[in-house]
């Protein structure tokens, strides 16, 4: 298990993980009724932090709270509050190592009834060691029995802490069945995603990742990587994929921010490409590296 930061950020400041608590009366807890963002900082040494796309994580939980219906986020908490809120954290917990920053916002209200609108909203932050949730090389996964939840459902684009259920029955039987993760198919039978990552295949150089309507959750690690390869002129293509051509694909690799860029060696038992980590994925995991790395990128915050 990954180590978890001893201060953690609940209702305007700093408090000890073991106080940073919401009630089992609250929406939050009843019905799942949070919705949060995990973004990774990288650990440049001597007392330096940078954080990946912050203001595309800032948006992503903005827009989650607007597609779940709790009204205005941006309101209660602008860019600048969020941006205080990981310094603040950064330095009381006096971080070394890379590490993983999670941000909920709970309905935190009593007993309210199910609905999304007008409840009392409060901000929750902790910090923990970024270990990744895959194996670095040669991950095996399982198609799923469970379907990813249809965004005509739960909003698929919108990170709601329920939700992940759907996510959570899915990785258990790919561990049960002694694989790293899951791969969703939606309920039309395509392709959507593994329990927390993007999936990509390479078929003949070009990248194939199933569209923003194959209920997905739109990444943002899935977003850099389709501009890191329109950039340096590889051709991608988003579009529903059957299940067969990831089968048939030379390379398939997930992405995500605690999955980073995994290579994925197996599916449902059956060897992809070599069977080994492929050259593309292999440069595209280091594309990503170095973006995480580099002081000078446009992609990265300084905390
Ligand atoms: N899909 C799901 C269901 C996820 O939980 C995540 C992790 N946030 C991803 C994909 C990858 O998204 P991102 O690159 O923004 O971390």
């Amino acid at each position: 298990m990954a180590k978890i930061a001893q201060y953690a950020y609940l209702g305007g400041e700093c408090v000890d993980i073991v106080d940073a608590k919401i009630s089992i009366a609250s929406s939050a807890v009843l019905y799942g009724l949070s919705i949060y963002t995990v973004f990774f900082a990288k650990d440049l040494g001597r007392g330096t932090m940078q954080a990946f796309r912050l203001p595309e994580h800032y948006d992503r939980l903005v827009k989650s709270s607007r597609m779940i219906g709790m009204d205005n986020l941006e309101t209660y908490y602008s860019y600048d509050d969020f941006l205080a809120v990981i310094r603040q954290l950064v330095q009381k917990n006096d971080l070394v190592g890379d590490h993983f920053f999670r941000f909920t916002v709970h309905a935190v209200e009593i007993l309210p009834g199910v609905r999304t609108s007008g409840l009392t909203l409060s901000l929750s932050a902790f910090v923990y060691e970024a270990k990744n949730i895959l194996p670095r090389d040669d991950a095996h996964i399982k198609t799923s029995l469970w379907r990813r939840t249809a965004d005509c459902a739960i909003p698929a684009r919108a990170k709601v802490n329920g939700a992940y259920v759907n996510s959570a029955l899915a990785k258990q039987e790919a561990l049960d069945a002694g694989c790293d993760d899951c791969l969703f198919l939606n309920q039309h039978g395509f392709v959507s995603e593994l329990s927390a990552a993007n999936i990509f295949l390479i078929k003949e150089g070009v990248l194939i990742t199933p569209d923003a309507s194959s209920d997905i959750l739109e990444g943002i690690t899935r977003k850099t990587i389709i501009e890191l390869a329109l950039e340096h002129g590889y051709r991608v293509i988003e579009r529903k994929v059957a299940l067969t051509e990831v089968y048939t694909a030379d390379e398939v690799f997930a992405c995500g921010t605690s999955a980073f860029v995994a290579p994925i060696t197996k599916v449902d038992g059956r060897k992809i490409g070599i069977g080994e980590s492929g050259p593309m994925t292999l440069e595209f995991r280091s594309k990503l590296e170095n973006i995480h790395a580099d002081t000078n990128s446009s992609m990265m915050t300084r905390l």
